[in-house]
Formats: C-alpha cells, sequence, structure tokens
C-alpha cells in the first residue's frame, strides 16, 4: 500500500497508563497530526462523547462494516469489538499528517503488517504493576470485575514490548510527554523503503 507523504505513530499499553493524557497532552507541539477515532461496541464511559472518544456502535453494525472491508484493523479486546476504519486514515497520510493510533497489541500487530514502512510504535505504561491497579481503581471508571479483565490483560500486553520501537514509562507526564514528543517528531521523519531507494538512485545518478 503507497498511501502517503504522511507516517503513523501507534501508542499501546494498558489502560490506565496515561495513553489518554498524554496524548492531550502532546497534540499541540507535534505539527499536522490526525488522531483516529475508533470504532467500538462497547458500553460509553461516563465522561465520554460518541463521535469523539470513540464511534459507538452496535455488534450488528461492526460486523457490517468489517463485511464491507472498511477497517484498517480491528480486534476485539475484553470482550468488544474495536476498530480503525481506513478512510479517514487514508485521507489524512494524504495530507502529509501523522496519524495517531491507540490501538492494542493485535492492532499494532495488523499496522505493522499492512504499513510498517511508515509506522513508529511506542507501548507506555505505569512503573509498575502495583501502580496500574492504584491508578485504575482510582479512576472510578470501572466495576471491580472490569478491572480485573484489564490487569489480567495488561499482564498478557506487557509481554509484547518488545514488539514496539519505543517504551515509555509514564512515572512522570511531563517528562513522558516531552519524551513522547521527540519521538512524534522523528516519527514524521522516518523514510519508506521505496522513497530509500529512490533517493539512492537520484543521488547516484548525480555523480
Ligand atoms: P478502552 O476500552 O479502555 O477505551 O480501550 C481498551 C483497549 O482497546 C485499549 O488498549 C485501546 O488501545 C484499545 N483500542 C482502542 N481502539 C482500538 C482500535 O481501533 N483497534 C484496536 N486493535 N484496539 C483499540
Amino acid at each position: 500500500m503507497n498511501l502517503s507523504s504522511g507516517a503513523i505513530l501507534v501508542l499501546s499499553g494498558p489502560s490506565g497508563a496515561g495513553k489518554s493524557s498524554l496524548i492531550s497532552k502532546i497534540i499541540d507541539h507535534i505539527g499536522p497530526t490526525y488522531f483516529s477515532i475508533s470504532t467500538t461496541t462497547r458500553a460509553i464511559r461516563a465522561g465520554e462523547t460518541d463521535g469523539v472518544h470513540y464511534h459507538f456502535v452496535t455488534e450488528e453494525e461492526f460486523k457490517r462494516e468489517i463485511d464491507q472491508e472498511m477497517f484498517l484493523e480491528y480486534a476485539v479486546v475484553h470482550g468488544n469489538y474495536y476498530g480503525t476504519s481506513l478512510g479517514p486514515v487514508k485521507q489524512a497520510l494524504k495530507e502529509g499528517k501523522l496519524v495517531i493510533f491507540d490501538i492494542d497489541v493485535q492492532g499494532h500487530d495488523a499496522v505493522q503488517n499492512r504499513l510498517a514502512d511508515i509506522t513508529t510504535s511506542v507501548f507506555i505504561t505505569t512503573p509498575t504493576l502495583a501502580e496500574l491497579k492504584k491508578r485504575l481503581h482510582n479512576r472510578l471508571t470501572d466495576s471491580e470485575e472490569v478491572i480485573a479483565k484489564r490487569i489480567e490483560m495488561a499482564k498478557r500486553e506487557v509481554q509484547r514490548v518488545s514488539e514496539y520501537d519505543f517504551l515509555v514509562v509514564n512515572d512522570d507526564l511531563d517528562r513522558a510527554a516531552e519524551i513522547l514528543v521527540s519521538i512524534a517528531k522523528a516519527a514524521r521523519m522516518k523514510i519508506p523503503t521505496l522513497q530509500i531507494n529512490e533517493f539512492v538512485q537520484t543521488w547516484e545518478a548525480q555523480a
């Protein structure tokens, strides 16, 4: 797939690691971006808005979109469907934007398979499992059962950190944001193989 002059930044990590806070903190400091709004079948949480945090749909609607091949990738996370719509991503890449995904490890795998050339990935986590448990309990948005599921998931996800380009430990929000700004700026500079080959040919041709 040759889509672009844009680039992709994948952010993964356990719920509660502070991905959303980090994204809000860096978004105005990294140039033109498009934050991909995923589609999900999970229930809307207090404080969330349809079309802003997610496109909330029924399982039937989600499956229809799968059949219509509307997703760049999709996965089942914590028993709910989550997916990235291809259309807006293609458009943003054409416009040369940095496209940011907040997706899980399965989604990251799928994006790497299709668009590795223009993708930079970051795994964001708390310094320890104990800290993650504390944050999940403190945010008061999920039931004990949901928190337990998220913790189990986090333990599995953390095993796959080595698949990512960068690991950011969100101990101090300002420091983590500073690191993420550097990574986002570098992500834009990633050169697809095709362009490297073209550059080398042109470079050699002008001897
Ligand atoms: P939450 O329910 O806490 O908003 O998200 C749960 C998990 O789903 C997070 O790890 C988040 O990164 C992941 N997620 C959100 N949107 C997508 C998506 O479009 N695709 C995939 N694969 N994962 C997603």
